[in-house]
């Protein structure tokens, strides 16, 4: 495995894939000090702007409950209380945060438990079960489905359905819909698609999603 310097924490460590450091690396900047997490928006019952631009669909915002009234309708009670997907960043420091993380399922896992605590374990085993668990795969597919916050929903079959507090609907998904998988190797580009490492993709071939 290869070594390299890291400049953020000045060592040496090991480097995951095969090939020479990129010169260049994608990097973003937020300025924490002018996110005011949009309330303004939140406050007239509608998500922060960036959740609803989120092209991935990977964001919901909403209201968590103290654990002894978590509700089974509510979106994110159901996320971080009932089925512990969702999990507190560093919980070791107890500072009860309210941003909440589904855990990444190709990190190592000592760095995984550091980060989110020993439920991490589950919550991964959690989360590649999701195709097989109609609940959970129908909540996860509200995220990024309306412009609304959603504090209720329900599974009914093969539909999903946001409701406001007062039962009102808001939005209704499919529980199933079309997925197309992108060549993992994007040859015109020269880069890989996934999140998967290089040496797997190098090991599973070019033509493999
Ligand atoms: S769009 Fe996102 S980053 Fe910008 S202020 Fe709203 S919550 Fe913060």
């Amino acid at each position: 495995m290869a070594r390299v310097r890291n400049w953020q924490i000045n060592r040496e460590m090991s480097y995951w894939y095969p090939e020479s450091r990129p010169k260049r690396q994608f990097a973003a900047v937020f300025d924490t000090n002018k996110c005011i997490a949009c309330y303004p928006k939140f406050e007239i019952g509608e998500q922060q702007q960036c959740f609803v631009n989120c092209i991935g669909k990977i964001r919901m915002a909403g209201t968590v409950s103290l654990p002894g009234q978590a509700r089974a309708d509510n979106p994110i009670d159901y996320l971080v209380h009932i089925r512990k997907l969702a999990l507190p960043l560093f919980p070791q420091f107890g500072l009860e945060p309210n941003v909440y993380y589904v855990p990444p399922i190709h990190v190592p896992r000592p760095f995984l438990r550091q980060m989110f605590g020993p439920g991490v374990e589950q919550a991964i085993e959690t989360y590649r079960g999701a195709a097989d668990d109609p609940d959970l795969a129908g909540l996860l597919s509200l995220f990024g489905s309306t412009a609304r916050v959603v504090p209720r929903w329900q599974r009914h079959g093969d539909v999903v359905v946001g409701f406001d507090e007062d039962g009102g609907e808001i939005v209704r998904v499919p529980l199933h819909e079309p997925v197309f998988i992108r060549q993992a190797f994007d040859a015109a580009h020269g880069v890989v698609r996934t999140n998967v490492p290089v040496a797997i993709w190098r090991a599973t071939g070019p033509t493999r999603g």
